[in-house]
């Protein structure tokens, strides 16, 4: 009897199976990643934290590893041109072409760089909280000129043929270009100038004192947590935390945790957090739970998963509708605050319009503003039209041009955000495209579920759950963006739905 050293030759079928085993794998030890930086917000000790960035790195360098294995890239490559990647069914096609996209971006990109990037943006995040605090431009810019170097670097590894912006979107918004983001933008903001002067100027503008009453945290806690549940965020596969900057993390199929922070004289802060969250954490409870850790149990894009929250918390959570239902339930929790108020005047406080210097802090219409300014600079960033040197200036006057102020100190201005200290380059345009999804998708769902607003006064969400669970989540990454947004809806992604929905929602505000 001979033994052969040669493997028996593997059908497409066993190999499909080996390579998502593999994926797999690393999406376990990503979990473990994800829940070290939950418990690092949520709960590090204060001098914990060098060791947990040891623990972090040490398996983010093992999840790399085993993306980027060379035998794992064989073997994506020869099912790549096997024939279940032409004629499977349409996961397993998706699934292979995702998979070998990713591989390919992946393994371009040197350890040495991985590790640079990794260990600059870590110092960079510490030098932007030290130069936020004492308001220093100067001392975080050669930081910021240090991460933006890498990340041209970054660019040309991993998609030299693209445009280098168009190549760090891609990360975030997977296909998206700069030229066609920039059109949609500019039409946006010829729209929102206007919008935002007229909510300004109107004779009757919402008064938010309703909401700068005390809403005692402890009330808070129960409250926001009765409105995430009945909006069908599942509890037994999630849970809610406290923490300063708000997120949702995924640590595994049933494992998704959204995040707050609470403020007892101003309930938006808590409610709007955890509704936008828990809007996030509704599409990670409802992705495909058997592709677990593949292509089409994941997030189609950072703009759809935005468009998943903007949804929840500005289209219904803002909605006179969603108040008939929410006021009673709120007035219950917080008899103080809202004791001789109604639902109308909660509804109404909701849609102030007020320009201001911090994105986060921004207003609804506002918001889209302060992100289009970070999209223009980064890009010229990036493609080398604008020095590191000059960003302050240039955020100064575009600032000054778009909301009519100048930031007073650059705290309130330039190193407001940590995105680009993270090395998070091509991130925030995802967040007006979100925006823009999240006014087409309602629009389309309001169109084909005619009961929709009866449903949310009554307290009834799953009607629109059930709607964005089919057209939106049921897809996972396997639709980009714009096809999702487009079979949805039955029309091409247009930013004119938000501008017509923002309209029409601030001028029924702004009535007497
Ligand atoms: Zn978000």
């Amino acid at each position: 009897m001979t033994t052969s050293t040669r493997p028996p030759a593997q059908s497409p079928e066993e190999l499909f199976a080996e390579v998502c085993g593999q994926a797999r794998r690393a999406a376990v030890l990503a979990a473990v990643e994800a829940l070290l930086g939950w418990d690092e917000q949520t709960g590090l000790p204060a001098r914990a934290g060098a060791y947990r960035g040891e623990q972090a790195a040490a398996v983010a360098g093992i999840v790399h590893r085993l993306r980027t294995d060379q035998a794992h890239g064989d073997r994506i490559a020869r099912l790549a041109s096997s024939p279940l990647a032409r004629s499977g069914p349409p996961e397993v096609v998706g699934t292979i072409s995702l998979l070998a996209r990713d591989h390919t971006k992946q393994a371009r990109l040197p350890a040495r760089l991985v590790e640079e990037l990794a260990r600059t943006t870590s110092e960079a995040q510490q030098a932007w909280r030290a130069a936020r605090e004492a308001s220093s431009w100067k001392t975080f810019a050669p930081w910021l000129e240090r991460v933006f170097a890498l990340k041209r670097e970054q660019a040309a590894c991993q998609l030299p043929d693209r445009d280098p912006y168009d190549a760090l979107l891609d990360d975030y918004e997977p296909d998206a270009s700069w030229p066609a983001i920039t059109a949609r933008f500019d039409r946006l903001r010829g729209e929102l100038v206007p919008l935002v002067q007229a909510c300004v100027a109107a004779a009757e503008r919402p008064d938010d004192g309703v909401l700068r009453r005390p809403y005692p945290v402890a009330d808070q806690r129960r409250f926001v947590r009765a409105v995430a549940e009945k909006i069908g965020f599942d509890f037994t596969r999630g849970r809610l935390d406290t923490t300063a900057h708000p997120f949702c993390s995924t640590i595994g199929p049933d494992d998704c945790r959204i995040t707050t922070r609470w403020d007892e004289r101003f309930l938006p802060t808590a409610l709007y957090g955890v509704l936008h969250e828990a809007g996030h954490g509704l599409y990670e409870q409802g992705l495909p739970r058997d592709w677990y850790g593949l292509p089409a149990g994941e997030a189609a894009s950072l703009g759809i998963h935005e468009s998943q929250s903007r949804l929840w918390e500005n289209l219904v959570g803002r909605s006179p509708a969603f108040w008939e239902w929410c006021f009673p339930v709120a007035r219950a929790a917080f008899p103080q605050a809202l004791g001789d108020s109604t639902a109308r005047e909660v509804q109404r406080a909701l849609m102030t319009v007020t320009p201001s210097f911090i994105r986060v802090e921004a207003d609804e219409v506002t918001y889209n503003l302060h992100v289009m300014l970070r999209f223009d600079l980064e890009r010229a960033l990036v493609q080398g039209t604008l020095a590191v040197a000059d960003l302050r200036d240039a955020w100064n006057e575009r600032f000054e041009h778009d909301f009519g102020m100048r930031p007073p100190t650059d705290a309130e201005g330039v190193l407001q955000d940590i995105h680009w200290a993270a090395g998070l380059v091509g991130y925030f345009p995802t967040y007006a495209l979100g925006n823009v999804f999240a006014a087409q998708l309602m629009h389309a769902a309001r169109t084909q579920l005619p009961g929709l607003d009866r449903d949310i006064a009554a307290g009834r969400f799953a009607p629109l759950l059930d709607w964005l669970r089919r057209h939106v989540h049921a897809h996972g990454r396997l639709l980009d963006s714009e096809r999702l947004v487009e079979q949805a809806t039955g029309g091409p992604v247009s930013e004119q739905w938000l501008v017509d929905s923002l309209r029409q929602r601030y001028a029924a505000a702004h009535e007497g």
